[in-house]
């Protein structure tokens, strides 16, 4: 409805709404372990869930990774490798394994998770902190996706990665609000590093 076309019943409705919106956004944090933006019921609060509270003191990564047995490991050069070091393919799961294995093995230099289109997504946005700072348009970003559960920095310390829950589609690769965002939910791996964002912005 146009703002010329209401009678001050609605207007009034209006700035209220706006007063408890401001209200929300002023009182609102960052969860310190998946990154979304909430409501704290105290002025202590760090996570917005009991379930975020508890896996960030067990510093574990999301179950929605950990249970799957989609992990590789990769190479400096961000080859996937198999855990005996072979590489490893997006679209072969006799490559894969728990993340049981992945993290126990010393191929490569770190753990990548692959995405096949189950519902598991990866936004990665490149050159987004510097010196340590998080580009005000990556939270924006955050709080315009569905379905977060893990907001991490990437293995060059100046990416995200935001792992949230979304249908399979086309993966793209583009500026979007002048960040360089690559979009995934299948056929291919994604580095996993477990460093949180945290409260950094
Ligand atoms: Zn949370």
């Amino acid at each position: 409805m146009r703002i010329e076309s209401m009678s001050t019943a609605e207007l009034q409705k209006l700035a209220a709404d706006v007063a408890v919106e401001l209200r929300r956004r002023a009182l609102s944090r960052r969860c310190e372990w998946c990154g979304s933006s909430f409501v704290p019921k105290s002025a202590k609060g760090r996570f917005c869930s009991p379930r975020c509270r508890v896996a960030a003191h067990r510093n574990l990564l999301p179950g929605e990774l950990t249970s799957r047995a989609r992990w590789v490991r990769w190479s400096a050069a961000k080859v996937p490798l198999t855990v005996d070091g072979d590489p490893a393919k997006a679209n072969d799961a006799s490559t894969w394994t728990t993340y049981e294995n992945a993290k126990a093995s010393a191929a490569g230099v770190g753990v990548g998770f692959v995405l096949n289109g189950d519902g598991i997504a990866c936004i990665d946005v490149d050159d987004c902190i510097t010196d340590g700072a998080v580009d005000d348009r990556v939270w924006d970003l955050i709080d315009a996706t569905e379905g977060v559960f893990m907001v991490e920095i990437s293995p060059s310390g100046n990416g995200v990665h935001i792992w949230h829950h979304g249908a399979a589609g086309k993966g793209s690769r583009r500026l979007e609000n002048g960040l360089k965002v690559e979009r995934y939910s299948k056929g291919r791996y994604v580095t996993v590093t477990g460093r949180r964002l945290g409260n950094h912005g």
